[in-house]
């Protein structure tokens, strides 16, 4: 793209160029909603005759007079650009006035632009690990390749005579936060002096939106709002619309929270992206073989959908602080806590959420899919906010929820439901697969919630159980301990493989075959008599992949 053209785009997507569009219909409606600054005087389209209203007037190509309208642009929105612009040229218009919408794509891939973003300086990649080489050949940077920015100064140029203000450095580092708070302790800047290497991974934008753009729209089931109001924070700061796995890896985001703000992160080109997906119901984005709204055969329609974004997000799950007062061998490996520069990015974004009110209007606050709540004073300090929102769904592994924690909660929501992973039904079985923990404690703290639940202060009581080669035995004790308990109900799922297990242990612990079927051995006990005995809905098996 030459200056020229460049500046012309721009002008173009903020509107301060007047412009006609040729074409109405998906493409146009797709263009015009990730670019809602377009100042569009008129649309032309071919022969065909559309249907429907439109605010804007609407000339056949035959019939439009180039000399009766004020804008000389015309944008193209439509799947045969070529022939279209041959169409215009035919017609006298001039080539240079000729733009075909995926130029103006480009545009969005400025913003991820490590080049635009370092405004001259030299590229550099501080890295501690082989992510580095692999970033500097994905995007074909002439970078630096440094272990530390000590080393740089050794061994890329005279000790004393670097600047680091003239490198624009790209963090690979092993953890990101490491990479973040070595740079900031030299007095980097956040996106101004650096920026993450994991968003040069991810697809440009414009490859994004040329996607969904070009895809048939699929004749789904139902429609699906999810990214309209929920937001998911994964454990390495990553933003999802829905479950990470309902988002095909190629195209997961990687803008972390700390290098985007939250309402940065919200209202990102990728967020809105990603909903166009849903409004021209293309939903490639979307794992078919995951979501459970999604067919993952189905056939085609030319129906769209409307839905508005909230200003913020009504839903809100966290996952942010891996930091448990356990070490299960379901989870990790051994114990573990928010390391020191873990600590410092957590200060900065839970002050930045209370600071912005993020959590202020939630309909649902969602903590905690990863670390302990009540080990974690980050998961906390969001937990007990000072304006009433309305319901929480809170997992815990229960050691720490004592009666004035859960008395603390009272003013702060509607609604209360209660999960908590116990993996065990007898003490023993608790020490091995929740090592950490107390039983006894957890006990105390179940009865403690056991009679908020008849007091009517709990909504929803649960208790879970990750099924495994060391409990399964346990399945008829457990259902015996929720209904000693008067749990909502108690639900069972299977050992993930979260790469923190050997190959061996994990096959050895899980209770499904190869084929994702039960064991026989495992049937016998979710089949016991008094398990299937239970009203409905009151033991649930969740196994899956
Ligand atoms: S994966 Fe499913 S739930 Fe997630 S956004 Fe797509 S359609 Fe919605
Ligand atoms: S209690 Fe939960 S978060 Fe903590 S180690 Fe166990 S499974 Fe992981």
């Amino acid at each position: 793209m030459d200056r020229e053209n460049r500046k012309l785009l721009q002008a173009i997507q903020k509107g301060e160029e007047q412009i006609l569009i040729y074409g109405m219909g998906k493409f146009q409606q797709d263009v015009e909603y990730i670019f809602d600054e377009l100042a569009v005087e008129a649309y032309l389209i071919d022969q065909c005759p559309i249907e429907g209203h439109c605010d804007r007037p609407v000339f056949t190509l035959d019939a439009w007079n180039p000399g009766t309208t004020k804008a000389k642009i015309v944008l193209i929105c439509d799947f045969d650009a070529e022939e279209v612009r041959q169409e215009l040229l035919a017609k006298g218009i001039s080539d240079a006035h000729i733009i075909v919408a995926d130029e103006l794509f480009l545009l969005l891939d400025d913003e991820l632009d490590p080049v635009l973003a370092a405004r001259g300086r030299k590229l550099a990649v501080l890295t501690d690990c082989n992510k580095g080489s692999e970033v500097s050949k994905t995007c074909g940077l002439d970078a630096l390749l440094v272990r530390t920015p000590e080393a740089l100064m050794l061994e890329c140029v005279e000790v004393g005579s670097v600047k680091l203000k003239d490198y624009y450095f790209i963090v690979a580092t092993r953890e990101f936060e490491h990479g973040i708070c070595v740079l900031e302790d030299l007095g980097l800047k956040v996106n101004e002096d650096f920026m993450d290497s994991d968003i040069l991974l991810m697809p440009k934008f414009s490859e994004m939106l040329h996607e969904t753009v070009y895809a048939q729209p699929e004749d789904q089931p139902c429609d699906c709002d999810l990214p309209f109001f929920n937001l998911i924070i994964g454990n390495n700061f990553w933003p999802f619309p829905c479950c990470p796995a309902g988002v095909q890896g190629k195209w997961a985001d990687r803008e972390r929270l700390y290098y985007r703000t939250w309402t940065q992160l919200w209202n990102s080109t990728w967020f809105k992206i990603f909903r166009l997906s849903m409004l021209n119901k293309t939903y490639c984005f979307c794992n078919h073989h995951f979501c459970n709204r999604l067919q993952v055969k189905a056939g085609t329609t030319d129906k769209r959908v409307h839905f508005e974004t909230s200003e913020k997000p009504r839903h809100l799950q966290l996952e942010i602080d891996y930091t448990c007062n356990l070490h299960c061998p379901s989870c990790r490996p051994g114990p573990r806590a928010a390391t020191l520069e873990r600590r410092r990015l957590l200060d900065a974004i839970v002050k930045d959420a209370i600071e912005n009110h993020v959590l202020d209007d939630l309909k649902l606050t969602r903590l905690a899919g990863y670390g302990d709540v009540f080990a974690s004073k980050y998961y906390q300090k969001l937990l007990y906010g000072n304006k009433k929102r309305q319901d929480l769904f809170l997992i815990t592994n229960g050691n720490l929820f004592t009666e004035d924690k859960f008395d603390r909660l009272l003013p702060c929501y509607e609604n209360i439901d209660i999960y908590i992973s116990i993996d065990a039904a007898c003490e023993d079985t608790y020490n091995k697969l929740r090592p950490g923990g107390s039983w006894h404690k957890l006990m105390q703290n179940l009865e403690m919630l056991a009679r908020k639940k008849r007091e009517g202060k709990i909504r929803f009581f649960r208790i879970q159980m990750v099924v495994q080669e060391d409990n399964y035995k346990e399945i008829p004790d457990f259902v015996r301990l929720g209904e000693k308990l008067g749990v909502s109900d108690c639900y069972m799922n299977n050992l993930r493989q979260w790469g923190h297990m050997s190959i061996d242990e994990f096959e050895r612990k899980n209770i499904l075959n190869p084929d994702y079927t039960v064991k026989d051995k495992v049937k016998k006990y979710m089949e016991d008599s008094y398990v299937v005995s239970r009203p409905e809905g009151f033991v649930r098996f969740d196994f899956m992949k």
